[in-house]
């Protein structure tokens, strides 16, 4: 490599541009693109990215870069096109995407390897030395014996442990230089105490082999490949086809990213991937949001130097520094935790899609059901599709009953909570000792709390919504926020109206769990959300639990949807399937769709046959009805015809700018003023809704007002939103974010 004169860089701030510094002749063999640097900005220094190297640069008053930072370059040229990409697809600044891009440990290089003591065995022993040692200093002698037996290198700490003796006396032995001890990097690792026992891969079914093929011969082709949605009910094996893939890629001599919804990233998870490639020793990297910083440093390392091979990880795996890489795959890939809700606001399955492209890989979206988006593209035949329609144990899919609330409630039973026939439902598989799910996507006791007088609903003073009561800790017997964490006593009388005539409404999953603890009383009852399981460990134990029967009836969010296994659990009852459906969001019949076939998929996945329950004052909406005859296809089709007629995706791009001020005025005369700057950029091919105020009108205390662009050149229409806002200089307590095909309309 030629040594370059100069570099051209993005600094880690909002400055929008790129700037040129001078390379001293120190520095000069040691720095690529993609290395980070810290240079001198303004008066102060700042850590920056190499973008280009260059042989000269024009620009004026050129300083030298101060150092660089960290080792080798940390971002590949093709990770390098990949932020571009983002940056202008996601109308977001360079530096921005790098934030994502690079965690923040290695961007800052604050953290570095955990330093431990090594003792090695000693090229001899002087006889001599440890005959006079075992009268003046006995101990010193035993170590030195210990050592003297050492076949190879061995961590102090447990020499001294085994031998049962202390640090002093190792320090006594190396000072009169008897003992070569050396300071050495040391990984840790955060599945180190747990053991992974090797698992070969098992004979596929027939539909298995030819999702197979289809995968290895694009892993072998992928310049001709199209990307492959594989769409299999739960159960029907497309993880042993991820595992045998991957086998397939390494054998070829390139890498593999797994990408799974942050909320499956359970230890059966890792498991499954750990044993498999269990003689590989650390081909396996593991990235989640619960690493420490440390334990993040490691096993980013330990994937740029090769290493690791194969990473598994969620979101921001997707930017895992491998080489070769060679498959792509996207579990679980209509999930929208694949978005991200604050800057950049990418989806992980499109830059997936794009990284897979940009570096010849091959890439497989997988899913029981399949996000509108790639179903559209494997029709039209952008994308390749590939169905298993059967549970590798044969099993039935559970039957699906629908309760009408209307009718129940003329009934008076316990509805709308528990319907009649749902608590005869539990009490036989109470009797049967079998287990139960019950899911509500709504956290606390009551929702809201109102005056039955004047009407009015405790709200949050920095928020629209209605203030929800919690029973349980965290905010025990207090109101509280769940946009901004605001929390409120209950008043005692309505402070409107002043009359002793407050009453709570609605329900969450906490009224849920006592409702039915009180109707069971012998049943032992969990609960499982985000209120629950502040705990670290509390999630692992409570699903250990409920595996191990110790649960009869386990009453939890969106966190017991996902991917777990339970033989034992052969009724799901679904408290209210119309939460969703009632959102001002043209995605919420796919939502709910999505998600009654994938709690349904928890119901019978041993022998017996499961069944569920969905509770809904709506039964003859298309989601529900289509989801109850396990009707994919003509789900599909309907919703995809009701999205064109609107102009939807997938058929038209949505871009949403959000203007948001503490002043309402403000925010709304910006918002009417971008939406003019806009309708004289845009060409008429683009549809353009008025500024409007949020769904969520005031959110942690600032005032928002929506404008929704749409179209099918996305590219140009982002760039048109970028370069009108870029012109717009709006008041300095104004903010506008653009949200490139948004999953958030709230
Ligand atoms: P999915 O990822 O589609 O939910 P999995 O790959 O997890 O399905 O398979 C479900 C279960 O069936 C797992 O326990 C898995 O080990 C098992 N399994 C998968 N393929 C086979 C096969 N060909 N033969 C026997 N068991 C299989
Ligand atoms: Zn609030």
């Amino acid at each position: 490599m030629m040594k370059p004169n100069y570099v051209r860089v993005v600094i880690d701030r909002a400055i929008q541009r790129e700037l040129d510094y001078s390379v001293p002749e120190t520095l000069a063999d040691r720095i690529g693109i993609g290395s980070r640097v810290r240079v001198p900005f303004r008066d102060k220094s700042a850590l920056a990215t190499v973008l280009a190297t260059l042989d000269q640069s024009d620009a004026k008053g050129i300083r030298p870069i101060e150092a660089i930072v960290g080792e080798a370059a940390t971002l590949s040229e093709s990770l390098l096109a990949l932020a571009k990409w983002m940056s202008s697809y996601y109308c977001c600044p360079l530096e921005t995407v790098m934030r994502s891009l690079l965690p923040q440990v290695i961007r800052r290089a604050e953290v570095g390897w955990k330093k431990q003591l090594v003792v090695y065995p000693p090229a001899k022993i002087d006889i001599e030395q440890l005959e006079k040692l075992r009268k003046r200093a006995p101990r010193q002698a035993e170590l030195l014996d210990a050592i003297a037996e050492l076949k190879e290198p061995i961590i102090a700490a447990v020499l001294l442990r085994k031998t049962s003796l202390d640090n002093q006396t190792l320090r006594a032995l190396a000072k009169r230089g008897l003992v070569d001890l050396r300071e050495e990097a040391v990984e840790r690792d955060p599945h180190a105490d747990e053991e992974f026992i090797a698992t070969t891969n098992l004979e596929l079914n027939a539909e298995q082999v030819l999702a197979l093929k289809k995968v290895t011969d694009a892993v072998a082709a992928p310049e001709t490949a199209k990307p492959i949605l594989l769409h299999g009910v739960t159960g029907s094996g497309k993880t042993e086809i991820y595992l045998q893939a991957i086998r397939g890629a390494l054998e070829r001599g390139r890498s593999a990213i797994v990408l799974v919804p942050e909320i499956s990233l359970t230890p059966q998870t890792v498991e499954r991937f750990k044993s498999r490639f269990a003689e590989m020793h650390d081909a396996v990297a593991v990235l989640h949001s619960h690493l420490s910083q440390g334990e993040r440093h490691d096993e980013w390392h330990k994937i740029h130097s090769g290493r690791a091979r194969i990473v598994i990880g969620a979101r921001s795996a997707i930017f895992a520094p491998l080489k070769n890489l060679g498959l792509v795959i996207v579990d679980e890939e209509h999930e929208t935790t694949y978005k991200q809700e604050e800057a950049p606001r990418y989806h992980a399955r499109d830059v997936a899609i794009v990284r897979a492209k940009m570096e010849k890989s091959a890439v497989v979206l997988g899913t029981a059901t399949p996000s509108l988006e790639s179903y559209y593209n494997a029709t039209t035949g952008k994308y390749e599709l590939v169905m298993l329609t059967q549970r590798v144990d044969d099993q039935q899919m559970p039957l699906m009953r629908i309760i009408d609330l209307r009718q129940e409630r003329r009934k008076e039973k316990i509805a709308p909570i528990l319907s009649g026939k749902l608590s005869q439902a539990i009490e036989d598989r109470l009797q049967k000792r079998e287990q139960t799910i019950l899911f509500l996507n709504r956290r606390g006791f009551s929702t809201s709390l109102l005056c039955s007088s004047c009407g009015e609903a405790r709200n949050c003073p920095n928020c629209s919504v209605a203030l929800t009561f919690h029973r349980h800790p965290t905010s025990a017997g207090r109101l509280s926020c769940h946009l901004c964490g605001h929390t409120a006593a209950v008043p005692k009388k309505c402070p409107a109206c002043g009359k002793d005539a407050l009453i709570y409404a609605g329900f969450g999953t906490e009224k849920v769990e006592s409702t039915v603890s009180q109707f069971f009383p012998k049943a032992n009852v969990r609960r499982m959300d985000a209120d629950s399981m502040t705990r670290k460990d509390a999630y692992r134990d409570t699903l250990r639990n409920f595996r191990q029967g110790k649960i009869d009836i386990l009453v939890g969010t969106q966190m017991i949807a996902k991917g777990l296994h339970f033989p034992n659990v052969t009724l799901v009852g679904i408290i209210n399937a119309d939460l969703a459906l009632h959102l001002p969001d043209f995605r919420a019949g796919e939502r709910t769709f999505q998600l009654l076939t994938q709690v349904a998929g928890r119901a019978g996945r041993g022998e017996r046959l499961g069944e569920v329950f969905v509770q809904t004052y709506t039964p003859f909406s298309p989601s529900i009805q289509f989801a109850r005859q396990h009707d994919f296809a003509g789900y599909f089709d309907q919703e995809l015809e009701f999205r064109e007629r609107c102009g939807f995706p997938p058929f038209k791009h949505a871009v949403l700018i959000t203007v948001r001020s503490a002043h309402e005025a403000r925010a709304k005369l910006s918002a009417e003023t971008v939406v003019r700057r806009l309708k004289e950029s845009l060409g008429s091919e683009f549809m353009l809704s008025d500024a409007t105020p949020a769904p969520l009108e005031k959110l942690q205390g600032q005032f928002r007002f929506h404008i929704l662009l749409r179209g099918a050149a996305i590219i140009r229409l982002s760039r048109l939103v970028r370069e009108t806002l870029e012109r717009l200089p709006l008041p300095e307590d104004v903010i506008a974010t653009v949200d490139v095909d948004p999953y958030q309309l709230l």
